[in-house]
């Protein structure tokens, strides 16, 4: 017996046929996003095999980070940005869902990530996440719920301000923004636990050092990091 949810999707299929969510141009393989040539382009960093890698090094002397660690390298008109494009501004959060399914079995047999008791999405500020529909982390941290069986918590962590705008600041200006927009509602939560801060892209690390630096305020708390990519000075 077929569903009819499936039966309607088959139907549809026929005449829009879903294609790959990196290059636009073939189908997907089996239940997956994206096709077999992009699964096998999209550039891993395998950063999670390592305990100090190219993720890791950003927060050198800013923050004590238990693991770190990207799934891509992100480069501007790449696969991965073209993934990443969908996820945030194409209403495709299963891209998060999937990443983080995929990722979170890769996690589950790194050492260093062991011993996580939450993951902690960054949050968007409610306006924004009101016009986008859903906050692209949250997805991805659900993913890596399920593959991690650990739980996830949305709203551990809270967006005060929304985003500055990058134009007319300094960069200090623009750090100082970001320091201040967070919050945890409930600190008790979170005392003495080993949190897994998620996040979709690791760009200048302002954001997650923001947010890791209100959870480590917090006696007992030990941070790590995840992201669905990671951009790439090219
Ligand atoms: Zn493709």
């Amino acid at each position: 017996m077929v569903a009819p949810r499936q039966l309607f999707e088959d139907f549809l299929a026929l005449f829009y046929p879903r294609l790959c969510l990196a290059c636009g141009q073939h189908p997907p393989t089996g239940d997956d996003l994206t096709c077999t040539v992009c699964q096998y382009q999209l550039p891993q960093t395998n950063f999670h095999l390592e305990r100090e890698n190219g993720f890791t090094e950003h927060f050198w002397g800013r923050l004590p980070l238990q693991a770190g660690a990207a799934r891509y390298y992100f480069t501007k008109k790449s696969k991965t940005q073209q993934l990443i494009h969908q996820l945030k501004y194409g209403g495709q959060a299963r891209v998060g869902l999937q990443v983080g399914r995929q990722y979170g079995r890769e996690l589950r047999d790194a050492p260093h990530f062991r011993g996580i008791d939450l993951i902690v999405p960054v949050p968007l500020h409610p306006r924004k996440q009101k016009m986008r529909g859903y906050n692209q982390s949250d997805s991805f941290a659900r993913g890596l719920s399920e593959s991690l069986q650990r739980p996830w918590q949305a709203h551990a962590l809270q967006r005060v301000s929304p985003s500055p705008s990058q134009t007319q600041k300094t960069r200090i200006e623009r750090f100082e923004n970001v320091r201040r927009a967070f919050r945890v509602p409930r600190p008790a939560n979170l005392r003495g636990k080993h949190l897994l801060l998620v996040d979709d892209v690791l760009t200048t690390g302002a954001t997650l050092e923001a947010c890791a630096l209100q959870i480590l305020a917090i006696p007992g708390t030990t941070v790590s990091m995840a992201t669905i990519a990671m951009a790439q000075q090219s």
